[in-house]
């Protein structure tokens, strides 16, 4: 059978004691009470009265026979005593986070029992002779100094007003007590501090106690279990090993030594200190892998090869890191059919966490339309989003979403959410501030009765809806001034956040997930622990406190060195029983901190001579760490072009456009990623009207202006006195025909609810005025066509053979103008029309090359190819939105070499030879099989490219 600390210590009490009803039995937490239950039940046959099973906090708090108060309304409290001292005081959620540390001070203060008024005094003495913060860390200050920004940002008195921010924390500790005595109060330090200076006054108990597991104590816990052995003869049994206990060198056995130094503590150390992990010799395994997420499926791997026969309650997998537990839980095999966890699961890294968030931003940008609800397109796409909008109605999701999409639709009214049914109509309603948190608690409780296949998901949406419900409770308590949506939301976040939801499950049955401290003083034959990097286990330093690490050593408040002694020990303890240990680090940085093995591994690997390397497992590309990225043309990829390849009968699957070409020019991944992978760039609801919105709206408009003109005259010609009657009469219905289409309103759908779209069409109403200026000056013209697609055949030609490729091209307008075929582009920008030579135009380490240059010309190409009969000059023509005010705005292309006088490019057929071929070369790069698609140079081309994540530049 396992070795087992606390079956070993019920067969011990068992045999020592004959009542156990008469024994109180104490344990650090409930998980080891919980173990020690179940393994004293196995050893009894016949049944008889259970011990008294605690932890050291109900001996605590029964002794004192008050219970603390919960957080919230201890800080509640605390913020009232803070504005009686101080007639400035800041908004309640500013000053939460504050609150939240100050408390945390004062407990450890009782907690360790240092005299507040002291340490306090202490405090701002040395301020008042050093008057500099040199005895502050870098951080401390810094938070500090948030704090006093965060109502008076430009101070120039900075170091007076610390001072009389240390000077508040001792009146404020003190004024704190007598308020908390007032209101009957109290936070747990206070209680224990409380029975350990009235312990001399206990009545002696009528039952025996018998302290079991413990390794650090806080002063008052020392004191009380000191007093409970030397004057009420309690026991205690320690859970050590020799392996850390004997080397003076362990910071796992740092607290121990010192105990077993004690004059009441030593006597009750065992003759004989066990020396199991010596004995056992464990068989250790270390695995790096290159990511953080690759653990889970480790972890999977390692349970995988684990005899189904087994006991699973012999197995633990630690996670140090919350965030893994979704992860392992998905990859656990089929075959483990019980699992219990035990940890705090922070409810920020939950689903559930950004739904709400979602929620309260759509709260916060509820707009009115008179009677109208309005929601903003941005946290509704986000809330359909959502896997619970999402499988309450699945279609109508994914509709509303298309709809809001294909509209672009910037404010959404609240009929048409509420359309999607039960679970919609609770969420989407406006909402008052004080009636927020019932609002959420609501959904809450809606999101579990649509999840009852998911029974972990109901367990955390459960105790989130426990939580809310609580924090109303406080809230309706207490006398809250402001009361707006932004402050709520403030308060709801700051709350929180920091809220974990207890996984504790009950039944001791089945695989073991728990988080480091859980497994106190439990055994495990097979050990899995994730994270093993420094900063997670042991974890980083930084107690989060206002008093300066100097003073908290000298007051005799744990300090870091306290911190990682605790972990070293729970390290060591979890292989007192252990046979089989994997531990398991990440080598990718994460969030900047580099994956370094923990301190534990490097030990253990020296200590117990443990020459083997550590195994690395699952090397998938670290993109970020790699830094380069090229595709190779493998079969898939190669078949992926063949889609562009003119095939007997004409057709091809797909063509390449000008934007294409100029794309691969730029960046030959970039390519690859948008046409051959598919990774097109994600479609946004455009609201703001930027450039490029202009300019379609700006294209649009002049199609609708001149066909409609086409249409009334029923001719193809435009004369001179058209102009006319076209910018009297026809811009603002071509621009209003133009702004439909483009954010694709039915007929009778109002445009005025955006007000850009209105300063759009005065704006886009001066430039077509323009346009049509410098259209009338060259009337006539006859429009040929518009917005017209115009395709290609190409032959290309390669060292490795001829083949044929499609391409395509859109055509603004084609015009006939004296003579010239114009080959018109609009452009919202301010394209350079002038380019030394067509060479350049392919030449991807021009910094300047002229791509707009490049797609006008190909258009000449396609033109040609579509009508080969043409004789007429070809003449491309740029008309960039920007220049059209320029007195000598001229729309042609010019070839110019620097600093010369340029050449008016009059006809395509001119460039023709010249450009297909170099058209033709980079045809040929493209197909290539040996050349790869890789990764630009010029990182100025990354700064706008939505893939530069994917190569992480
Ligand atoms: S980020 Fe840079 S290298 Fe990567 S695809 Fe975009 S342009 Fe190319």
């Amino acid at each position: 059978m396992m070795n087992s600390f606390l079956r070993n210590t019920a067969q011990d009490i068992l045999k020592n004691h004959k009542t156990l009803q008469d024994l109180v039995i104490v344990l650090p937490n409930r998980r080891a009470g919980l173990f020690f239950k179940q393994h004293l039940g196995s050893l009894i046959d016949s049944p008889i009265w259970m011990p008294e099973i605690k932890t050291i906090e109900d001996v605590f708090y029964q002794l004192a026979a008050q219970r603390p108060a919960d957080e919230l309304s201890l800080i509640f409290e605390l913020y009232k005593t803070y504005q009686n001292l101080n007639p400035v005081a800041e908004s309640f959620d500013q000053f939460y986070f504050w609150g939240e540390m100050i408390l945390k001070d004062f407990n450890d203060v009782d907690q360790f029992m240092a005299n507040a008024e002291k340490l306090y005094l202490h405090l701002s003495e040395i301020k008042e002779i050093e008057s500099d913060l040199s005895f502050l860390s870098p951080s401390q200050i810094e938070l500090i100094k948030q704090f006093w920004n965060a109502f008076q940002r430009q101070d120039r008195r900075h170091q007076e007003k610390f001072l009389r921010f240390w000077q508040l924390l001792g009146p404020l500790y003190k004024n704190y007590q007598v308020a908390l005595d007032v209101s009957e109060l109290s936070y747990p330090g206070k209680i224990y501090r409380k029975v350990a200076m009235g312990l001399e006054l206990q009545a002696v108990p009528e039952k025996k106690y018998i302290f079991v597991g413990f390794n650090a104590f806080t002063t008052t816990e020392e004191k009380l279990v000191k007093y409970f052995i030397s004057e009420f003869g309690a026991e205690i049994y320690w859970d050590i090993d020799a392996y850390y206990l004997e080397d003076r060198h362990q910071e796992a056995g740092m607290f121990f030594r010192e105990y077993q130094k004690d004059k009441i503590f030593g006597p009750t150390f065992p003759e004989i200190i066990p020396n199991h992990i010596e004995v056992r010799q464990a068989n250790i395994k270390t695995y790096a892998t290159p990511l953080k997420s690759n653990q889970a499926n480790l972890v999977g791997a390692i349970l995988e090869k684990v005899d189904p026969q087994e006991n699973w309650e012999e197995t633990v997998v630690i996670l140090p890191d919350e965030q893994l537990l979704f992860p392992v839980l998905h990859v656990l095999p089929d075959r483990i059919s019980k699992v219990n966890v035990t940890m705090g699961y922070p409810i920020r890294n939950a689903p559930v966490y950004a739904f709400l968030e979602a929620v309260l931003e759509m709260q916060r940008f509820v707009k009115m339309d008179g009677e109208n609800v309005l929601f903003y397109h941005q946290q509704i796409k986000n809330l359909l989003s959502t896997i619970y909008l999402k499988t309450a109605a699945p279609e109508f999701a994914t509709k509303l979403l298309q709809i809001v999409q294909d509209q672009n639709m910037i404010h959404i009214p609240l009929p048409m959410l509420q359309e999607g049914g039960g679970l919609y109509q609770l969420v989407f309603q406006k909402v008052e501030a004080a009636n927020l948190f019932s609002y959420l608690a609501d959904l809450i409780r809606a999101l579990a009765e649509h999840l009852e296949e998911e029974p972990l998901q109901r367990t955390y949406l459960f105790q989130c809806f426990k939580q809310l419900i609580r924090f109303r409770e406080v809230l309706e308590k207490q006398e809250i001034q402001r009361l707006d949506m932004e402050f709520m939301i403030r308060l709801f976040r700051q709350i929180f956040r920091e809220v974990k939801l207890p996984f504790e499950g009950e039944p001791l049955q089945g695989l073991q997930l728990m988080g480091v401290l859980e497994s106190r003083n439990l055994d495990f034959r097979r050990v899995i622990i994730c994270n093993m990097n420094e900063d997670s286990f042991p974890p980083s330093g930084g107690l989060n406190s206002m008093i300066p690490f100097n003073i908290r050593r000298a007051f005799g408040l744990p300090v870091q060195e306290q911190n990682d002694a605790i972990y070293a020990y729970t390290f060591y303890r979890l292989l007192h029983s252990a046979e089989e240990v994997h531990m398991i680090y990440a080598t990718a940085s994460d969030q900047g901190k580099a994956g370094e093995k923990s301190r534990y591994i490097q030990q253990m690997q020296i200590e117990m001579g443990l020459d083997q390397k550590d195994e690395v497992v699952f090397v998938p590309i670290d993109l970020k760490a790699t830094g380069e990225i090229n595709i190779e043309k493998t079969p898939e990829v190669l078949a992926q072009l063949e889609r562009y390849i003119v095939r007997n009968d004409g057709s091809s699957v797909t063509s390449f456009s000008p934007s294409a070409i100029n794309m691969f020019i730029d960046c030959r991944l970039k390519f690859y990623l948008r046409y051959l992978a598919g990774l097109e760039e994600k479609e946004e609801v455009k609201e703001e009207v930027d450039a490029a919105v202009f300019g379609n709206i700006a294209h649009y408009s002049m199609e609708f202006l001149y066909q409609g003109c086409i249409e009334r005259k029923k001719r193809q010609v435009l004369v001179h006195e058209d102009f006319d009657d076209l910018k009297k009469n026809w811009v603002y219905p071509a621009i209003e025909k133009g702004v439909r289409k483009f954010y694709k309103l039915e007929d009778d759908k109002d445009t005025r609810l955006n007000g850009q779209i209105a300063i759009v069409r005065d704006v886009l109403h001066r430039y077509i005025i323009r346009l049509l200026d410098i259209d009338q000056a060259s009337a006539p013209i006859q429009i040929l066509s518009m917005e017209k697609e115009h395709r290609a055949s190409f032959e290309v030609k390669a060292a490795y053979g001829d083949f044929k490729v499609a391409l395509k091209g859109f055509i603004d307008r084609v015009d006939l103008q004296q003579g010239s075929i114009r080959l018109i582009d609009y452009k919202s920008g301010a394209d350079k029309k002038d380019f030394a030579q067509v060479e350049d135009l392919f030449d991807a380490n021009l910094k300047k090359r002229n791509k707009a240059a490049m797609q006008t010309l190909f258009y000449g190409l396609l033109y040609q190819s579509m009508y080969p009969e043409n004789t007429l000059p070809l003449k491309p023509a740029l008309f960039n939105f920007k220049e059209v005010f320029k007195e000598d705005f001229n729309p042609y292309l010019q070839e110019k070499q620097a600093r010369k006088t340029g050449v008016e490019v009059n006809d395509y057929k001119d460039y023709q030879e010249n450009f297909e071929y170099h058209l033709s070369e980079k045809l040929s790069e493209i197909f290539n099989p040996s050349l790869l698609f890789d990764q630009t140079e010029d990182l100025d081309k990354c700064k706008n490219c939505p893939y530069k994540e994917i190569c992480g530049r």
